[in-house]
């Protein structure tokens, strides 16, 4: 009797789990239309690792404006052609785009005379010269000058770019907001220790509007930056020289867009997007080698298995992000004029992605619950999906001008770990940080989202404008946009 209850009470779970499988798997491909035939092509052809590589090989760098910068736009357009999307185009801008020349900075104490490793952040002058003496202002934070008070005025800041010893809950601030308090607060130079070990040195923009700032700010390695300190814990009247010259002109760069029609509602857009420019410091194969090359095998996904989308999909890569969104931004303001805008549905970004496990939305009602319903349906195909679904708007990266203009975006959410946000703009984003198997699960999974969205029956709208103005007030943007000088209410 015992065994025969079993027998059957096992019969009767195999049933059960056998009715929820099959329940489960029909949900799935009813939400996710090719979703289990992308996973597979995602895996099984898969080439924006190999691509990468070929390019951090081949090219270096792909900073906007630069031979190199062209060379990557020339190479993403021919992996688009060889991925079999045969319509490729170049949307050509112009804008101010600052690029480095040379660096030069001398610490004299009461002992001697050395020279320090350095580089320069983005929008510092094309010229300039300043010798001063070090005044060591700690995080730079608000409170660290107020505590230094009136010595800063004519001298040389020393400051942290991350948060060392600053009590808990301390907020950090940009590099560029530091950079404005300071010189609100009379500094003529900068220096920027590295808060990464192993003589790391990092860029990026030290202005808050994308405006060329009036002295020279550079970064030193975190070593430098304690011998530094030492020095003047020795002598306190150490100077700095810190020389430089930069070119702030106007350069010629294009964004590369490869687009499949859709098929029933061509009218109607889906942009995945990313940036295919980077720094100069390595050859960016994190920042954003991991999104862009990863968007052209998903074009390439799509095309191996002839996927025939409602809406339109558009996969751009933009230029000049790094220098202020340049390519994103000319790209939304002629769409904006031209009223194309209006049937861009979606803005999916990817920068810095690397196997995600969810996705973070910000759009008006309805928005959030499209995307989880598309995540429930990954999770199901790939239970290592978690679907954590985040609803916070961010800055920086090449959603902002699309979101700016009420255009939902979202983003897949990935941790790639400390030794790669280490190299952040730095001279080690080099291809060795890169685990192909997290480029393959950004097609994967930003692919199944993309594909299910450009094929729901319908999706939710833009942001009205109260309703934008009203959420970037809630997520704490209103200042920081206002210092960008993107506040328009
Ligand atoms: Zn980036």
């Amino acid at each position: 009797m015992c065994t025969r209850q079993s027998t059957r009470r096992r019969i009767l779970g195999i049933l059960a789990i056998t009715t929820i499988c099959s329940h489960l798997a029909v949900d799935a491909s009813a939400q996710l239309p090719f979703g289990e035939a992308i996973d597979k092509e995602a895996k099984a052809g898969a080439k924006g690792y190999q691509w990468l590589f070929w390019s951090t090989e081949h090219i270096g760098h792909r900073l906007t404006g630069t031979v190199n910068g062209t060379k990557a736009e020339r190479a993403a357009d021919s992996l688009f052609r060889v991925a079999g999307i045969e319509q490729v185009s170049y949307f050509p801008f112009t804008a101010q785009a600052w690029q480095r020349r040379s660096v030069k900075l001398t610490i004299t104490d009461r002992d001697s005379a050395w020279t320090v490793n350095s580089v320069a952040l983005a929008h510092t002058p094309d010229s300039s010269r300043v010798k001063a003496q070090l005044v060591d202002v700690g995080n730079g934070l608000a409170a660290d000058l107020l505590r230094v008070g009136n010595t800063l005025r004519g001298r040389t800041a020393l400051m942290n770019l991350g948060l060392l010893q600053a009590p808990p809950g301390t907020h950090n601030l940009h590099r560029s907001e530091k950079t404005a308090l300071a010189i609100a607060a009379g500094a003529a130079s900068i220096l920027f220790v590295n808060n990464v070990e192993g003589h790391v040195l990092l860029t990026g923009t030290a202005s808050v509007d994308g405006h060329p700032i009036a002295i020279p700010v550079a970064c030193i390695s975190s070593e430098d930056g304690a011998l530094l300190r030492m020095a003047l814990a020795r002598d306190s009247s150490a100077t700095a020289d810190l020389s430089m010259t930069n070119s702030n002109a106007a350069v010629t760069a294009r964004n590369v867009i490869a687009e499949i029609k859709g098929s029933t509602k061509p009218e109607e857009v889906i942009i995945i997007g990313g940036h295919l420019d980077c720094w100069d410091l390595a050859s960016g194969a994190t920042d954003n080698g991991l999104g862009s090359f990863s968007i052209m095998d998903m074009a390439r996904c799509f095309r191996a298995l002839d996927l025939k989308p409602a809406r339109t999909i558009r996969f751009v890569l933009f230029m000049g992000e790094e220098q202020g969104l340049l390519g994103s931004t000319a790209y939304v303001e002629s769409m904006r004029k031209s009223g194309e805008l209006e049937n861009v549905k979606c803005m999916i970004n990817l920068d810095m992605t690397g196997g995600p496990f969810g996705f973070n939305v910000v759009g008006p009602m309805g928005w959030a619950e499209v995307v989880r319903g598309i995540g429930d349906g990954i999770a199901l195909i790939d239970t290592t999906f978690k679907n954590d679904l985040n609803q916070h708007a961010g800055l920086h990266s090449d959603h902002q001008p699309f979101m700016m203009q009420g255009v939902p975006v979202i983003a897949p959410m990935s941790d790639l770990g400390g030794h790669v946000y280490g190299c952040y703009h730095s001279s080690c984003d080099d291809i060795h940080l890169v685990d192909p198997r997290r480029m393959v699960d950004n097609v994967r999974f930003a692919g199944m989202l993309l594909f299910a969205l450009a094929n729901a029956d319908s999706l939710p709208g833009h942001f009205t404008d109260e309703a934008l103005r009203d959420r970037l007030q809630a997520d704490g943007l209103e200042e920081k946009l206002r210092l960008q000088k993107d506040w328009r209410w």
